[in-house]
């Protein structure tokens, strides 16, 4: 099974915009919906704060930790798609700073679930 993290945008997840985090991305990624190819176990999930300085060293740390190496990271749906989006950071950038962190694939987004 393809092993994956999803980086979440924690401004979006914590001011109850409709999604605490609580399910769209887990059910996608179980099920192999929206931006999964396949059903997948999810390694990590990684908030975000404010500006976005965080993600990739706690995104490494979630990799020691759990002795899990994703096979992709995914962008949230929210992270890629907020409007208005992020004031710090495109998700195309963001993407870029995180495979050249890691080596992984970044894909941008997670589910279509409204
Ligand atoms: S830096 Fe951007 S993506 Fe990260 S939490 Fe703030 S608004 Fe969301």
């Amino acid at each position: 099974m393809k092993k994956v993290a999803i980086i979440g945008c924690g401004a979006y997840m914590d001011s109850g915009y409709g999604c605490p985090g609580e399910w769209r991305c887990l059910k996608a990624a179980q099920l192999g919906e929206g931006k999964f190819d396949e059903p997948s176990m999810v390694t990590a999930l990684v908030t975000c704060e404010c500006p976005g300085r965080t993600v990739a060293p706690n995104l490494g740390m979630a990799m020691r930790l759990s002795e899990m190496k994703p096979d992709v990271i995914h962008l949230s749906s929210c992270m890629v798609g907020a409007k208005p989006g992020c004031p710090y950071t495109s998700a195309e950038e963001r993407a870029k700073i995180l495979e050249e962190a890691t080596g992984i694939k970044v894909v941008l987004g997670t589910h279509d679930y409204h």
